[in-house]
């Protein structure tokens, strides 16, 4: 038996087939490109989704307002020419049910649906060292065997509620945001609360502020939000965007994020004042997030630059908010502009001017509890029909940490990643062989427009799958030192910047969770375009990077 290294080739029984060589876990915009590629490989291959449909975020965040803040033609799957000339965006930003039916539409055209399975909600996965194969178990009980175990399960796919007494037992109606109802709410007369004011927030109530009777947001620390406009695309203006796909991607390649915003390289305080102002004043009218990407880059990563666009954005919002104590309130003072996501909004800061919309500022007055009738804080009770918990999620490594993942030697990866998660380029990590984490902690996928990032990851996840299935090798990890590397490298590029000096899920945070909070370096803030220099280089030298092996 010929071997790459013998040291995986320990005495084992022999190996037996695997129910499918390729098992993807989660249905939503990742599991659907990675169920195409295998499928057009012609692999045994399944997708396995604890919902009952396809759509991962897109199904279950049915919040009002929900809609994303990529440019939606940036957004959909560049993959097929066809696919692209037919399928027309309606809006420059489309909404959450466009989406979702986007997705159908991808699913039904390229018959995808037959390769996947639903209501399988995975509990555990266990690799099988002697047949080289991992048991996939299900909430059912059923166990499924295959060869490489790929998670697209989401980096927001784990909400957390806060912690306070009572949450339980409130007698109206009251969700988190990702498991907002499937059958609409009227909101007309009812006095609804919102808790959390992160991007999800901050479009619940720009949606709800001109809906619900009375509207109270319950805000702890404000964000640094600034205005999407969202506009309409006419049949003529869809056709021109068609025609620009190429452009249009190739733009999102060239941008850090992927998004199709370039940065203006000059360094913000060498340009005249004048000139900054009008550039600036020219960027906050300007859809999407050229306000972030499109900036002068140092504004990421120097604080004196970061300054001056903040104090820029803090002008904006006492223009807007008509109450001059309410607009401090909704100016963050504890981060710069950027570096925690930055919510794009329509009308959020108006809301504020509205009577039927208050704001409770919870560094003053904290909730001390939820009861049966509403929101007590320290200073009163208020009594509410509705409450929208807006409050985030164990992000990134939360629904890696709900399967139970056990690898080599009964290594567990919820125990690996307890501290900072170790990966090689965010898509493997070592004692877990034939893992595969798209859209993993530490890969491009966490801080970019999420499908061209994870086009890159799982194209290039393929051809190494078929570079080991030409090779005949049925095992690959990455090395110690790859792991090391990345880490360094991630440290590195995120220290570089000044977003990993804010606490937000990018770094680890929640509140919620119950622990102690420490930068957990969980996103690549490297950019798009060297994230895949990086891969390309393994790809060059062989996979080199990793150990490969062949069958016992
Ligand atoms: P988030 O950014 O983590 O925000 C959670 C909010 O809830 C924060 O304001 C937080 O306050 C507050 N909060 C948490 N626990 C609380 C508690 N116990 N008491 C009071 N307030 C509490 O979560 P998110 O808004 O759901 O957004 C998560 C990510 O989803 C976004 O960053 C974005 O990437 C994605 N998203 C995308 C879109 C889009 O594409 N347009 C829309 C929505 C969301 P603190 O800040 O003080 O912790």
């Amino acid at each position: 038996m010929a071997t790459q290294n013998a040291a995986l080739d320990s005495a084992a029984p022999a190996p037996s087939a695997p129910d499918y060589e390729a098992i993807v876990i989660g249905a939503g915009v990742c599991g659907v490109y990675q169920i195409y590629r295998l499928q057009e490989l012609g692999v045994r291959a399944t997708v396995l989704e604890a919902a009952d449909d396809i759509g991962g975020t897109w199904l279950r965040n049915r919040y009002p307002g929900a809609r994303f803040d990529s440019e939606s033609v940036s957004y959909g799957y560049s993959f097929s020419k066809d696919l692209l000339a037919e399928w027309n965006w309606s809006e420059r930003f489309a909404g959450r049910a466009e989406t979702e039916r986007y997705l159908h539409h991808v699913v039904d055209r390229f018959d995808l649906r037959r390769h996947m399975q639903f209501g399988c909600a995975v509990r555990a996965a266990r690799w099988d060292e002697g047949r080289r194969q991992w048991a996939v178990e299900l909430a059912d009980g059923r166990v499924l065997t295959t060869r490489f175990l790929l998670t697209s399960i989401g980096m927001l796919s784990t909400p957390t509620l806060p912690r306070y007494k009572g949450v339980d037992g409130f007698r109206g109606v009251s969700f988190h945001t990702y498991h907002a109802p499937r059958e609409p709410i009227d909101y007309a007369g009812k006095r609804v609360a919102v808790i959390g004011t992160g991007a999800t927030g901050v479009q619940v109530i720009s949606e709800l502020a001109d809906k619900a009777g009375d509207l109270t947001v319950f805000q702890r620390r404000p964000n640094w939000c600034a205005p999407l406009h969202n506009a309409p695309i006419s049949p003529e203006e869809m056709a021109t965007l068609k025609a620009s796909y190429d452009e249009i991607f190739a733009a999102c390649r060239a941008s850090a994020g992927g998004f199709v915003h370039q940065p203006d390289i000059r360094r913000t305080l060498e340009v005249p004042e004048a000139e900054r102002l009008a550039f600036w004043e020219k960027l906050y009218a300007t859809p999407g997030f050229s306000k972030w990407v499109g900036n002068f880059g140092d504004v990421s990563f120097d604080a004196r630059a970061n300054a001056e666009y903040s104090n820029f954005i803090a002008g904006k919002i006492r223009q807007r908010v008509k109450d001059p104590a309410i607009a401090e309130k909704l100016i963050p003072t504890d981060h710069g502009f950027g570096t925690r996501r930055v919510p794009l909004e329509t009308r959020y800061y108006e809301a504020y001017n509205r009577d039927n919309v208050h704001l409770v500022d919870l560094n003053e007055t904290p909730i001390v509890e939820i009861t049966p009738a509403g929101v007590t804080t320290s200073d009163r009770e208020y009594p509410f029909d509705i409450i929208i918990y807006a409050t985030g999620f164990d992000a990134i490594t939360g629904a890696f940490d709900r399967i139970a993942f056990t690898g080599v030697d009964g290594l567990t990866l919820k125990d690996k990643w307890a501290d900072v998660p170790a990966t090689a380029y965010g898509v493997m990590t070592r004692g877990f062989p034939n893992l595969i984490t798209l859209a993993g902690p530490q890969s491009a996928s966490v801080a970019s427009n999420f499908p061209r990032a994870i086009e890159d990851i799982v194209n290039w996840w393929t051809d190494l799958f078929v570079y080991l299935r030409d090779n005949g090798l049925t095992r690959i990890e990455p090395r110690q030192e790859t792991e090391d590397a990345w880490g360094r490298h991630l440290k590195a590029v995120t220290d570089s910047l000044l977003l990993g000096t804010a606490r937000s899920w990018f770094t680890g945070y929640n509140s919620n969770l119950g622990r102690e909070y420490k930068n957990r370096y969980l996103i690549y803030v490297g950019g798009g375009v060297r994230y895949r220099e990086e891969l390309g280089r393994e790809v060059a030298s062989g996979y080199a990077g990793f150990d490969k092996a062949f069958p016992i």
